[in-house]
């Protein structure tokens, strides 16, 4: 529900329309003005828009019927800008993070970014806690890496995106990322979202492998509920009946997205295919969908990568996805340089 507050408010209305609030025990949060003032009443169990209608200073009430109340686009109108450093996910200007699926050694890691920062990321991606299916696969590098990554962001002065898997790593993690990135797998993993919200830096949030688009912005409310407005969401594809592509990437969800809510949407077509071929396709039609940036897997050794070398790109065909990006993004109304 939102409440559309009188335009000659005065003071002493308001407080007395919080304090009500309050003593009705609602969840409400003070929301973006657009011309007047407004307040988002995030309980689902108030309905009634005449008792709404009657608190002090309202003079309208708008019904919010989507499941998720803060990630909408009715209750936060204008798109949110997602600030990491000096990049800015969300506004005009398409953003490309890209990196090998996991941080491997200290050589690698820079390497591989100086490369793509050198074609065209504006940030580097790399796994140290990495959730893998088998047990026996590698696992990442963890603290190791963590140390790495932040070297990597030291020497190149490019910020670094790594996923958290547990409250156990959040205070390192957050120390060393740019933007803390949620995997697929734990999209759905309430507690560790609460953690990643409090951690004081943005979070990319994967689309669970299974979840629909409901589900996933729920999962999102959960970060904003919590206080951070900063949610990046990566469309990394779906399970569904087709084998012959690791997951199915759901490009609607892009354009959808772009219309329910104002959070940034990227999407990493690495997973998404699985397949190294794919992936460039998929990342033009992504960004002339009107996705906001991508998400891509890149090694200088995709052969002998420790994880998802078979949908890593070599760092030429990286460069020439950048090359396609520059002519797309124009016929868009998007800027790539
Ligand atoms: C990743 O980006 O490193 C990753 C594991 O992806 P996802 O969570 O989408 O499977
Ligand atoms: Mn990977």
């Amino acid at each position: 529900m939102i409440l559309e507050l009188q335009s000659d408010l005065t003071p002493e209305t308001k407080s007395e329309l919080l304090m009500k609030l309050r003593a009705l025990g609602w969840e409400y949060r003070e929301l973006p003005p657009t011309d007047v003032q407004r307040i988002g009443i995030l309980d689902e169990a108030v309905h009634d828009e005449e008792a709404c209608r009657r608190l002090p200073g309202v003079v309208r009430v708008l019904a919010v019927r989507s499941p998720y109340k803060l990630a909408s686009r009715e209750m936060h109108p204008a798109g949110t800008l997602v600030r990491a450093g000096d990049v800015v996910i969300g506004g005009r200007r398409i953003v490309v993070i890209a990196g090998p699926c996991a941080v491997e050694s200290r050589e690698q890691a820079l390497s591989i970014a100086r490369r793509v920062q050198q074609d065209g990321a504006a940030l580097f991606r790399g796994g140290v806690f990495k959730p893998r299916t088998s047990p026996y696969a590698f696992q990442g590098l963890g603290e190791e890496g963590l140390k790495i990554l932040a070297e990597v962001r030291q020497a190149l002065g490019i910020p670094v995106v790594t996923e958290l898997t547990s409250p156990l790593q959040a205070d390192r993690v957050g120390a060393c990322t740019d933007i803390v990135q949620i995997g697929s797998r734990n999209m759905q993993n309430f507690e560790l979202l609460k953690c990643a919200a409090h951690l004081g830096k943005p979070v990319l949030l994967k689309r669970g492998f299974a979840a629909t688009i409901d589900e996933w912005l729920l999962s999102a409310e959960y970060l904003l509920f919590e206080g951070n407005g900063q949610v990046i969401l990566c469309e990394r594809g779906i399970r569904t009946f087709e084998t012959s592509t690791r997951n199915t990437l759901d490009l609607s969800a892009v354009p959808l997205l772009k219309r329910i809510t104002h959070l940034p949407v990227i999407v990493d077509p690495s997973h998404a295919t699985g397949i190294r071929d794919l992936v460039i396709p998929m990342g033009r039609a992504a960004i002339a969908a009107g996705a906001d940036g991508l998400m891509v897997e890149v090694h200088t050794d995709p052969e002998q990568a420790l994880s998802d070398g078979m949908q890593c790109l070599f760092p030429d065909q990286f460069r020439s996805l950048m090359q396609d990006l520059r002519a797309i993004a124009p016929v868009v109304g998007r800027v790539f340089d």
